[in-house]
Order: structure tokens, then C-alpha cells, then sequence
């Protein structure tokens, strides 16, 4: 097992995977930007270091940095959470020709999944059902319109390189496509350094519905069951439960099976998350393939009761995984609110700021994850997450109540978050009988937007 390992990250996910660390035994370097002295990832690791100022491409992203703390501290591996470095292959790439290991798949596996249509056209390969769309970049005007006719409107255009729900467009009418195309090349060329787009077919009204992935280097692959993240806005996820309220055994069976056939196309290992797409009559079809750790791993954690953190350590560690799928029992359900420094009231706005009161809900089944105390300032220069409210119950009403409480016990003063929203999530009859899709807020909830 490693004695030493870097967390390439910050905020909660830093602070979870320190956790982990120290849980493990293995001594922990945390780095931080200028704006994060303060921040509890730095106050919790054994050791920390400052690799730039406060701007992202300058130290999380600043790879040269990293690479010599890591160095400099003689860690034997290197945590990316997720965001910043988790799917760049060529800083996988640098670890593992620094001798360092990378926790995460292999530099190739990340370069596979990381473009939308390799991975697509890999997983159809072992007959994974994949949404109905194009194999390449949207060059030729005629062949697209030709394609989006055949397959029927409305389609989606999608960044390659996509993620954070961003580059996305959906195209209503053949009219709107020249342009849309257009729109989608420059806003995946800002947010992703890559214009490449390609088409799908927009499935209406959809489930988000993703599974957990845990696999060795020895070939052993399993999945912990499926995550639904249907309650997104603007294609980001906000509140997210497990198990789905309408996956029966059957279909969870099917659907997880295509998903660890997903994962051996491309010899994966570490974890990873298989998303699919849901819909009403009960097709599915895979989107995407997240090579890193997720946000909403926790909900997992509580109904598998396994550490998915520790396992993803261990694996990279060379550890064999120390159950079958057979061995995996799904007990309970669980839910997770992502509490943003939101003004929800103002469509959204971020609202960093210092924390002037910060009470932690707490009692039987309740977790939260965040990287935040009392009298911390929020810096506005990274994502507005706050901290994720976990909850545990037996069953999903039960759990619905114990989320409903938790959420009211939450104290946050200083600045404006997304407690109040959650909120309004959770009293909508629709939402309480599990009655929704990837349509819901916009739908079902009232908000000024
Ligand atoms: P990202 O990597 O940016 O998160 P995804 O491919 O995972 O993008 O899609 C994010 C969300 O966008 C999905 O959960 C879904 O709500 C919506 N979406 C993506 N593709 C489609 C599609 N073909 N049809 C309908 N909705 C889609």
C-alpha cells in the first residue's frame, strides 16, 4: 500500500479523499491556490503547499506545479478527485512516466472515454445500445440535416470534449440547425479548447440513470447499482437518489450488466461511472463514460455501505477487489442535495461571501460532505458548491422526511444557498412519488429564470 499520496484537488472532495487517506494510513499532501489558505483541505492534510495564485489554470491546472510538490514530498500517487486534472489524459500521462501512479484509469482508457464519440462507437462495438447519432464532426451541412431528418427532431448537439452540461443545444426544426451547429462550435471551442460537435437524437423527457463501476487490474469488474440524477438544471445535476425509484431487479440487472460491458471495451480500471439515458417505454441508451471519481458517489456508499474512495486507493494500489458481483446487497435508500452558494430567487446567481453561521445538521443517517467551516470565506474564483447533505433511511419515503428535516436543521448565514430550493424539490407531490424526469424543474418547479 502507497505511505504517501497527493490530493490534487481542493474543497470537499479533497477533504473526503483525505479521509479516506487517513482511514487507509497513508500520509496525505494537500495543495492549494493563494485563495485557498484557509480552506479545510489545507488545515486537514499532513502536509500542504502552495502551487499559485488564486486562478485555476495557474495551480490546479498547473501541472509543472504539482508534479514538483509531488516530488518535493515524495508521494508515491496522486488523487485527482474530480474536475480541474481527474480526465486529463496527459497528466495522467506525466504520472506514469514520473513514476507516480495516477489514481484513475490508465492515460489511454481516459483519452478513449474522454471524446464522446470514440467512447460511443467503442461501447456499440460489444453492443452497448447507444443513442441514435453521428460518428463525426459536424462538417458537412447536407449529411448532418440528412441524418437529423432520418432520425427524426428534435436532435441534440453535443461537445465532443463535453462536460458540466455545457455546449449543449437542442434543435427543434431543420431550420435551426445551421446556426445551432455554429452556436455549439464556439461555445465547445471556450469552455473545452475543442469545437468538435456531434449529433444525437434528443430523447424526450428522459431518466438520468447512471452506474458505479469498480474495477481492478486484474480484470475484475463490478457495478454497485445505479445512481438517478434525473433532478438537473440547465443538464447539470442538482439532487440525486439511490436506487432509482422505478428500476425493477430485472431491468436494474440488464442495464448494470450492458454497464460493465461498457467498462471492459476498454479494459478499464479504477472507477468509473457508465451513464445511460432512460426512456419512458424503458429503452435505454448509454451517453457517456465518467472516468474519475463522481459528486454524487456518496449515495452509492450509503446503500452498498462500501467506501468507494478507499476501494479506488486500493485498486490503484494494486489490490484485487474483495467482492463479486454477487457479493454486492443494495439496502435502503439514499438521497444527496448539492448545497450551492446559489441565490436560487436570483436565477442562480453565485453568492460567495464569509459564512458568517455554519450548523451541521446531524442525527441517525445523515452525512455531509464539504469543505467549509464557521468564519470560512467563500472565494468566488472556483465552483459554488458548499457542501453535499447525504441522507440514509430504509425507505424512500422515510428517507424523503429525513432529507426534509436535515435540510431544515442546515444553518447557513452570510450567504444565500440552494437549501430553499431543495426544499421546494422535496414537497412536490410529483417528486415524492418518483414521478419525474430529466424535465422536472423546468416543468414542475417555479423558478425565475
Ligand atoms: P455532460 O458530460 O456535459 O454532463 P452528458 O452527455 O452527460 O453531458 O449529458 C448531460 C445531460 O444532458 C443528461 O443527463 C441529459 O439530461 C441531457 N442529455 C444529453 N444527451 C441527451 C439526449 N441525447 N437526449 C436527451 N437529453 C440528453
Amino acid at each position: 500500500m502507497f505511505k504517501k499520496v497527493l490530493v490534487a484537488n481542493r474543497g470537499e472532495i479533497a477533504v473526503r479523499i483525505i479521509r479516506a487517506l487517513r482511514e487507509l494510513n497513508i500520509a496525505s499532501v494537500a495543495v492549494y491556490s493563494e485563495a485557498d489558505r484557509d480552506s479545510l483541505h489545507v488545515k486537514m492534510a499532513d502536509e500542504a503547499y502552495c502551487i499559485g495564485p488564486y486562478s485555476s489554470t495557474l495551480s490546479y491546472l498547473n501541472i509543472p506545479s504539482i508534479m514538483s510538490v509531488a516530488e518535493i514530498s515524495g508521494v508515491e500517487a496522486i488523487h485527482p478527485g474530480y474536475g480541474f486534472l481527474a480526465e486529463n489524459a496527459y497528466f495522467a500521462d506525466v504520472c506514469e512516466s514520473s513514476g507516480i501512479k495516477f489514481i484513475g484509469p490508465s492515460s489511454n482508457v481516459i483519452e478513449v472515454m474522454g471524446d464522446k464519440v470514440r467512447a460511443r462507437e467503442t461501447v456499440a462495438r460489444v453492443g452497448v445500445p447507444v443513442v441514435p447519432g453521428t460518428e463525426e464532426n459536424l462538417d458537412n451541412l447536407e449529411k448532418t440535416m440528412e441524418f437529423a431528418r432520418k432520425v427524426g427532431y428534435p436532435v441534440i448537439i453535443k461537445a465532443t470534449a463535453g462536460g458540466g452540461g455545457k455546449g449543449m443545444r437542442i434543435v427543434n426544426t431543420p431550420e435551426d440547425l445551421e446556426k445551432a451547429i455554429q452556436t455549439a462550435k464556439t461555445e465547445a471551442r471556450a469552455a473545452f479548447g475543442n469545437g468538435e460537435v456531434y449529433l444525437e437524437k434528443f430523447v424526450e423527457e428522459p431518466r438520468h440513470i447512471e452506474f458505479q463501476i469498480l474495477a481492478d487490474e486484474h480484470g475484475n469488474v463490478v457495478h454497485l447499482g445505479e445512481r438517478d440524477c434525473s433532478i438537473q438544471r440547465r443538464h447539470q445535476k442538482i439532487l440525486e437518489e439511490a436506487p432509482s425509484p422505478v428500476l425493477t431487479d430485472e431491468l436494474r440487472k440488464k442495464m448494470g450488466d450492458f454497464a460493465v460491458k461498457a467498462a471492459k471495451s476498454v479494459n478499464y480500471n479504477n472507477v468509473g461511472t457508465v451513464e445511460f439515458l432512460l426512456d419512458k417505454d424503458n429503452n435505454f441508451y448509454f451517453i457517456e463514460m465518467n472516468t474519475r471519481i463522481q459528486v454524487e458517489h456518496p449515495v452509492t456508499e450509503m446503500i452498498t455501505s462500501i467506501d468507494i474512495v478507499k476501494e479506488q486507493i486500493k485498486i490503484a494500489a494494486g489490490e484485487k477487489l474483495p467482492f463479486k458481483q454477487k457479493d454486492i446487497v443494495i439496502d435502503g435508500v439514499s438521497l444527496e442535495c448539492r448545497i450551492n452558494a446559489e441565490d436560487s430567487g436570483r436565477n442562480f446567481i453565485p453568492s460567495p461571501g464569509e459564512l458568517k453561521t455554519y450548523i451541521v445538521p446531524g442525527g441517525p443517517g445523515v452525512r455531509v460532505d464539504s469543505g467549509v467551516y464557521q468564519s470560512y470565506q467563500i472565494p468566488p474564483y472556483y465552483d459554488s458548491m458548499v457542501a453535499k447533505l447525504i441522507v440514509w433511511e430504509k425507505d424512500r419515503e422515510k428517507a424523503l422526511l429525513r432529507m426534509e428535516r436535515a435540510l431544515k436543521e442546515f444553518v447557513i448565514e452570510g450567504i444565500q444557498t440552494t437549501i430553499p430550493f431543495h426544499l421546494k424539490i422535496l414537497e412536490n407531490e410529483y417528486f415524492r412519488k418518483g414521478d419525474y424526469n430529466t424535465n422536472f424543474i423546468h416543468r414542475r418547479i417555479e423558478i425565475k429564470d
